[in-house]
């Protein structure tokens, strides 16, 4: 500041002081947060072509941000997509995907009946009042889907790798190959595989949908959602949609799910080999009449798709049991008689949370439309933690004895 400074009175330098200093000449090792809204160039011209986009730059953090950049990019080459753009919740980036997927009054959309709640829900409600409809339909009677995709001729299909709380494998090879039979798009909610374990896009997806509240971040503390296209024309439309409806990542939630993305592979793998132990061990129990794991599926059909859809020898990290008094009440107890688990209505963090899907996640879903889905009140699922497998066996074990 040199001369300038001695020139300026206390209330100017609180306001200036310290700020604006040249970038440093080490690049960071690990990606800064970049707390600030806007970006200051040299001169008018140099931001007038960065807002033209005739040179790179930043110069609103709702347009752009490095931090969130550098979040959008690892997250890109994870799924091996065009293009990232992240967004303030799994939510938010499932609805400004399913906007940049061109949805108007009059188009339909083919949406799996096992997807998570909150999504059926958008796509009914929000989606709906725009006179788009939505048809749900089993996506793992391919025959069937494939009848009912040559009929309806969706816009979008819209399906979950691996489906909350029963844990279907969906065989995204044959969805995808239906959707562009019809030039619809395939779009996929890959929460509960990750990157780690299921490549969309290499399966023929359209666009990839993470809550990054999950796996991604992993440590519960953090809300936020990406979504990956194929194409760089379909992200074009997706950071579109995030200017306008403004629903972007925050600089210190992109930090932190930057963060956690670090560990992604070992908790994942350690979680994955938890949980089928989990798994393995339940199977069979007195007190259960069904366990769900993607890789204790018997039948043949299935255990091809699960091969061909998750990385071996993983089937994902979350358990699902059906208890044989299938009551809220035998479903309650069980949870108040967890010491180590907790009861946490989340998953994919480092700690193993319990679930009751007929009064958290499905409680919005009508008893019987549940019941059609398999999900009674004896359902439970578990999304298996970090902890020593042991711990996680003897607490599951004696609360099934209580
Ligand atoms: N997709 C799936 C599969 C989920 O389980 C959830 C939340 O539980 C979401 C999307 C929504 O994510 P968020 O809570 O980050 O908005």
């Amino acid at each position: 500041m040199g001369e300038a400074k001695r020139q300026m009175r206390a209330r100017t330098l609180v306001v200036h002081a310290g700020e604006r200093r040249p970038a440093p000449t080490g690049v960071p090792a690990a990606t800064p947060v970049y707390a600030t809204t806007t970006f200051t160039y040299d001169t008018a011209r140099e931001m007038d072509e960065v807002f033209a986009d005739e040179r790179r730059g930043y110069v609103y953090t709702r347009y752009g941000n490095p931090t969130v950049a550098a979040l959008e990019e690892a997250i890109r080459l994870l799924e091996d997509g065009a293009g990232a753009c992240a967004f303030s919740s799994g939510m938010a980036a499932l609805h400004a995907s399913l906007l940049a997927c061109g949805l108007a009054p009059g188009a339909t959309v083919l949406a799996s009946r096992d997807l998570y709640g909150a999504t059926s829900a958008l796509l009914r409600s929000l989606f709906g009042q725009l006179g788009v409809e939505t048809v749900f339909a089993d996506f793992s009677e391919t025959d069937a889907l494939a009848r009912t995709v040559r009929r309806l001729r969706p816009r979008v299909l819209v399906a979950e790798t691996i489906s909350n709380p029963l844990l279907k494998v969906s065989d995204l090879e044959a969805c995808a190959q239906l959707a562009h039979e019809v030039g619809a798009r395939l779009l996929v909610d890959n929460t509960f595989a990750t990157p780690y374990l299921c490549q969309p896009l290499a399966q023929g997806a359209d666009v990839v949908v993470h809550s990054a509240t999950k796996y991604l971040g992993g440590h519960g503390d953090v809300t936020g959602g990406v979504a990956v296209t194929k194409t760089e024309a379909d992200c074009q439309a997706l950071s579109g949609v995030s200017r306008l409806a403004g629903g972007i990542l925050g600089v210190w939630e992109a930090h932190e799910i930057l963060r956690g993305l670090k560990t992604l592979a070992v908790r994942v793998e350690r979680q994955c080999a938890n949980a089928q132990a989990l798994a393995e061990r339940l199977k069979g129990h007195a007190r259960l009449s069904r366990v769900f794991y993607p890789t204790l599926a018997q039948d043949a059909r299935t255990q091809a798709v699960v091969r061909r859809t998750l990385r071996e020898p993983f089937g994902g990290a979350l358990v699902t049991l059906e208890l044989r008094e299938a009551t809220r009440e035998a479903a309650f107890r069980f949870m108040d008689g967890l010491r180590l688990c907790v009861r946490s209505t989340s998953l994919g963090d480092v700690f193993t949370g319990v679930l009751h899907p007929a009064t958290a996640s499905h409680r919005e879903v009508a008893p019987e439309a549940r019941r059609e889905l398999g999900i009674t009140d004896g359902v439970l699922r578990i999304s298996v933690g970090l902890e020593d497998v042991s711990d996680i066996i003897a607490d599951v074990e004696q609360a099934l004895a209580a």
